[in-house]
């Protein structure tokens, strides 16, 4: 899924969005449950009808109001003339053999964005994005090789989690979400925070803010306002650097905010919501994955209450990083251990399909 002073005013909402839709019908995904109910009244029918519609979108997966039977006719005819339910299309599907689904969504104006399914035991984890591109520069990402095109729609962040949800079979449940597509979350934060709404009612998906995980580069102003919205969600922070100078290398926003405000803010959301704190590092062979670094790290982190989520770089065609070996992975993991880190190495999923988000998008464009 991250307040100093000297701190450059960081723009979080500065990405344009998309245009109004061109058959002038609104996307019922954007709406609220509380949204939909004032429609309703609004549009002189009983407030019990936003139950029906929503039960029949988050829990029954219905994708067109003619299959919502127990409606008058006339409503159905009404909400087909005003809304759409789905916007936009399935560009391609990956599947891999350990049961990863990952999905390439095409958006109305054209704007590709990915989105994947991951089973684990009884888990069914999605990942989705909040933006199209990402303009955090990242040096080993390859969503924000390109920059950043716009910020998603509320509706089209929770379209990804009901496309993924179809892929279910029908006894099935979504368990965890977790925003680490494309984008920064952070920089898109009321229209995430409106999808989450949607995610946790109980009259959309129903999913608990404690399986839901913000993963953000770390922009202190917006984990403070997230602190602040009130609801638990985890905090994942991607710190992938254990000083400032490498730090600002890999992930270069660090240079107008600093690892310290990063960790200031990061300890705020903790203090704030109770959440025990996620930091991601993404172990790049030669680069962040030497015996030194694991010790600076677990320097920064021994006295928080935190999980180290090391991932191993999952290769990005065209970019210079490696995966560490085997024999650095192991020593940067005992070091951590043996400093009573809380340290877990993230298992690689679905390798054999792009899985590092942005691959998928990027492979099938000419570059
Ligand atoms: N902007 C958010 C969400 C991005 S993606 C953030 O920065 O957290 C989620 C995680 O995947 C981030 O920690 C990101 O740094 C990491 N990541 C990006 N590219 C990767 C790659 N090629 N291999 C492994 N992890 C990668």
């Amino acid at each position: 899924m991250l307040v100093c002073v000297n701190l450059p005013v960081i723009q979080t909402e500065s990405s344009p969005n998309e245009p109004p839709p061109r058959d002038g019908r609104a996307h019922l995904l954007d709406l609220s449950f509380a949204d939909f109910q004032r429609w309703l009244i609004e549009h002189g029918q009983p407030k019990f009808r936003a139950k029906q519609v929503f039960g029949w979108i988050y829990e029954k997966r219905a994708r067109e109001f003619d299959a919502m039977s127990d409606l008058p006719k006339t409503l159905r005819e009404q909400l087909a003339a005003e809304f759409v339910i789905y916007r936009s299309d399935e560009a391609a599907v990956q599947t891999s053999r350990d049961g990863t689904d990952k999905l390439l969504v095409r958006l109305a104006d054209g704007g590709e964005v990915e989105c994947v399914l991951l089973r684990d035991g009884h888990r069914r984890s999605i990942c989705v994005s909040s933006q199209v591109g990402c303009a955090m520069g990242c040096v080993f990402c390859a969503s924000g090789l390109d920059g950043v095109d716009r910020n998603l729609t509320q509706g089209e962040i929770v379209e990804q989690m009901l496309r993924l949800q179809a892929r279910l079979e029908p006894e099935e449940r979504l368990s965890h979400i977790v925003m680490m597509g494309m984008g920064e979350p952070l920089a898109n934060l009321d229209r995430v925070l409106g999808a989450l709404e949607t995610a946790k009612s109980p009259d959309g998906l129903g999913i608990s803010p404690r399986r839901i995980t913000i993963s953000t580069v770390g922009l202190p102003p917006a984990i403070d306002r997230l602190a602040n919205n009130g609801v638990p969600y985890n905090l994942a922070v991607s710190l992938h650097a254990p000083n400032e100078a490498l730090r600002s290398e890999l992930v270069p926003v660090n240079e107008k905010i600093g690892i310290d405000a990063v960790l200031a803010a990061a300890d705020r959301y903790f203090a704030a919501s109770g959440r025990r704190l996620t930091f991601e590092y993404v172990l790049l062979g030669g680069v962040n994955d030497a015996a030194e670094h694991a010790r600076e790290l677990a320097q920064l982190l021994r006295h928080r209450t935190v999980l180290l989520n090391v991932i191993p770089y999952n290769p990005v065609e065209g970019l210079p990083y490696q995966t560490p070996s085997q024999r650095a992975i192991a020593e940067f993991r005992q070091i951590l251990e043996s400093a009573g880190v809380n340290v877990m190495f993230r298992q690689r999923k679905g390798d054999e399909i792009d899985a590092a988000c942005g691959q998928l998008r990027r492979n099938r464009k000419p570059h």
